[in-house]
Parts: C-alpha cells; sequence; structure tokens
C-alpha cells in the first residue's frame, strides 16, 4: 500500500475540489503536497488551509496580496506559468494531476514526465493537442499516465490485462448534453444559462459547452486514440443519457466489457490514485435496481457536427486536433460571452481547420504555433 504525494494543479475547480474531497477520504493514500490556480486567491487560499500543500502557485500575480492575507500557514509562494513548472517538478512528489481547464497544463504535464513523475490526466486539452509527444515522452521515462475523464478511466479499468489486438472498438459513452431531444432548428437560439444546465454532471463552464456542443466527447475521441494507443477508426460513441455506464470496451469475441458507478468525478480521481488497488470509499453504491432501466442511443451525427469535425482532425493528426482543440476553445469562450449563437462554435472550428495547413510528425514548437494560428483565425473572424 503506497501512499502518493501529489500535486494538484486546478485546486479551485471542479475536478479540483473532488481531488481534495478524495484526499480528505483516503488520507492514508493520497496527500497533497502542492496545489495551483489561475487567479482564484480566495479559493485558493481556503483548499491550501484545509490540506496544507508545501508549496501552492497562483498563475496570476495580481491577485498575490489577497492570497497572501487569506493564508492561514506559511507555504511556498510560486506564480506565473513557470511557477506552474516548477510546481510540476517539485521533488518529494510522485503523482501530478492535471486539472487546468485548457492548455496551459502541457508544458508543467512535461515537466512533470521529465522529473520522472506519473501523471494523472483530467485536462483532456493537453491530450487532444499533444497526445504523441506526452505518451511517447511518458513511454520513454517509463511513467504511467492514469486517465482521470470518467469514459478514459472506465475504459483503463476495462482494459486491465487485456493485450491490444483483442481490442474490437472502444465505446465512450456521451449523455448527449442538455439538446440530446432538441430540434436542430432550434439550436440557434439557445442561451449560454441552457447550454451549462447539463443533465447529470456538474462539471466548470467550458466543459459543460463542450458537452452541450458534442466537442466534449470529440476531444475524447481523439485523447482515447493516443491514451490507449488506438487507431480513431476503433473509437465509437454511443449515447447514454443516464451517464451511469462510463464507457465500455468491445472486444474481437464480442463481448463487451462495461464500468458503471454514479456519476461522481470521486470515483474515477480515487482509482487513479490508488490504482491498481481498489479500496473502500464513502460514496454512493450503485443499485442497478433502483435505477430499473439505462437507455443508449445513437449520437445525432448531422446536427452536432463536431463529432465528425474531431474524427477528421484525430484521422488526420499532426497539427490538426490542436487546430480543433485552440479554435473551439476561443469559440467557446465567445459563446459564453454573448458574442456568437450556439451552432456557431461548429461553424468556427470548421472554418479554422479548413484554413489551416496541417503538419504531420510536429515537434512541441510547431504544436505551439498551430495552436496560436488557430486562435488568430477565429479571434480574425469574430473581430470581422
Ligand atoms: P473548472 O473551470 O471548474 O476549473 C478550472 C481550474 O483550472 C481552476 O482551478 C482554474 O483556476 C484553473 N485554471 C484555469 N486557467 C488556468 C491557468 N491559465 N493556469 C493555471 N490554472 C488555471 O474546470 P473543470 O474542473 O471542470 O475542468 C478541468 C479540466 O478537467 C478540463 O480540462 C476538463 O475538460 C477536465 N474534465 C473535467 C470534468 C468535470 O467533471 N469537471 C470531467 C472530466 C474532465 P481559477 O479558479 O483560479 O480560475
Amino acid at each position: 500500500m503506497r501512499k502518493r504525494r501529489v500535486i494538484l494543479l486546478g485546486a479551485t475547480g471542479s475536478i479540483g475540489s473532488s481531488a481534495i474531497k478524495v484526499a480528505e477520504t483516503i488520507p492514508d493514500r493520497m496527500q497533497i503536497i502542492g496545489m495551483a490556480a489561475n487567479r482564484n486567491a480566495r479559493l485558493l487560499a481556503q483548499a491550501a488551509n484545509r490540506a496544507l500543500p508545501e508549496a501552492i502557485c497562483l498563475v496570476d500575480a495580481a491577485h498575490l496580496d489577497e492570497l497572501r492575507s487569506s493564508l492561514e500557514y506559511s507555504p511556498e509562494i510560486l506564480t506565473g506559468e513557470t511557477g506552474l513548472e516548477t510546481l510540476a517538478r517539485m521533488g518529494g512528489a510522485d503523482l501530478v494531476l492535471v486539472a487546468i481547464v485548457g492548455t496551459t497544463g502541457l508544458r508543467p504535464a512535461l515537466a512533470a514526465i521529465e522529473t520522472g513523475k506519473d501523471l494523472a490526466v483530467a485536462s483532456k486539452e493537453i491530450l487532444v493537442m499533444a497526445g504523441e509527444t506526452v505518451m511517447t515522452q511518458a513511454s520513454q521515462k517509463g511513467i504511467k499516465v492514469l486517465p482521470v475523464d470518467s469514459e478514459h478511466n472506465a475504459i483503463f479499468q476495462c482494459l486491465e490485462g487485456k493485450p491490444k489486438h483483442e481490442i474490437s472498438s472502444l465505446i465512450l459513452t456521451a449523455s448527449g448534453g442538455p439538446f440530446r431531444k432538441l430540434s436542430s432548428d432550434r439550436l440557434a437560439s439557445v442561451t449560454v444559462a441552457d447550454a451549462l444546465n447539463h443533465p447529470t454532471w456538474k462539471m466548470g463552464r467550458k466543459i459543460s459547452i463542450d458537452s452541450a456542443t458534442l466537442f466534449n466527447k470529440g476531444l475524447e475521441m481523439i485523447e482515447a486514440r493516443w491514451l490507449f494507443d488506438i487507431p480513431m477508426g476503433q473509437v465509437q460513441v454511443l449515447v447514454h443519457p443516464q451517464s451511469i455506464v462510463h464507457s465500455m470496451v468491445e472486444f474481437v469475441d464480442g463481448s463487451l466489457l462495461a464500468q458503471l458507478s454514479h456519476s461522481d468525478m470521486c470515483f474515477p480521481i480515487q482509482y487513479a490514485v490508488t490504482w491498481p488497488e481498489r479500496i473502500p470509499n464513502a460514496l454512493k453504491p450503485l443499485r442497478l435496481a433502483e435505477l430499473g432501466r439505462l437507455e443508449f442511443e445513437e449520437p445525432r451525427y448531422d446536427d452536432f457536427p463536431a463529432l465528425r469535425l474531431a474524427r477528421e482532425a484525430g484521422e488526420m493528426g499532426g497539427t490538426m486536433p490542436a487546430v480543433l482543440n485552440a479554435a473551439n476553445e476561443i469559440a467557446v469562450e465567445a459563446f459564453l460571452e454573448g458574442r456568437i449563437t450556439f451552432p456557431r462554435i461548429w461553424s468556427l472550428v470548421e472554418e479554422a481547420m479548413n484554413r489551416s495547413d496541417n503538419f504531420a510528425r510536429p515537434s512541441l514548437d510547431d504544436i505551439i504555433h498551430a495552436d496560436g494560428q488557430a486562435r488568430d483565425l477565429v479571434r480574425g473572424a469574430l473581430a470581422q
């Protein structure tokens, strides 16, 4: 039984607060020794006062005074994106949980790998953007990349010990989001509040919008392709409105293995931390008889083009997934600010993909360049 000494990046977010809860429930197995946030000084101080990490990082230095005055002890304080990297390299830690929204987690994730720490990845954006780089460097260093995203954590559990040639397909389940049943002609008039109103999960704003467009599932398809080193053609999506079956693996003999639990991110976070062991907890157990039934249906591919765009980007590989991801990030920001309609999110992403060159086997610099260009393309389109 080993105790994980964890650096938590994104401590003030939805995943971050679940991770702190898990650490408090299994103190013999998980200790948070470093934590970081962007600018939410008061929440970071509150979280730090509870978990007492040795070091904390607030990326936005403008709020450091507020952080200092809210702390009830004296941890080392870091700032800026370099502070995130320093934290990820910190000695004495053996697992870095990346739960930062967007792509800022990429450099700290690579820093963690370089210093020999395992990675628990919630931030799917970094695997979409640079999956090949992250997984290659992790395998060269002999460190483990543990999926926290519930779908990938489910697949990870179903795959354990199974050779790749026995896999027929990975089946990612999707709740379908708040607009699963909405007719396509009404999608243009949905509001930000409608889109944030996820039927089964309570999550941060960006991923909630991604769940409504189905870009979340699209990003997850590419994430799965890299995490499990499987061709895009073997990654499928199935709508399952109850979010109880978190994903499945279909094997070549026609059997399906699935992982089920209530929709609470504490389950996958705990498994990533205690892997390969399972330990008891106080989370709500699943009673299938109480649920009665589980439903499954095909996604509405024509009405929600995110899945097609993500499959295309994943199949093209190179820098195209980074383009898709970056364009989506800017489009989602614009939607959240009330500047564009909901369907404009995917049309902006498609335009950015059409107008971007794809570079095969890209270096990290190529990826970062493609990411920046895609952001500029979308900002340019928004300015017109
Ligand atoms: P939230 O918006 O709730 O939280 C985001 C966290 O990231 C906050 O701690 C925020 O700090 C921090 N952050 C944002 N930008 C930066 C930055 N530039 N530098 C450092 N820290 C930053 O997001 P979620 O917790 O919902 O999601 C986090 C990641 O996990 C996303 O990639 C998401 O796709 C993924 N994920 C989330 C799930 C969920 O259930 N929520 C499920 C599966 C995956 P601050 O508060 O200071 O802004």
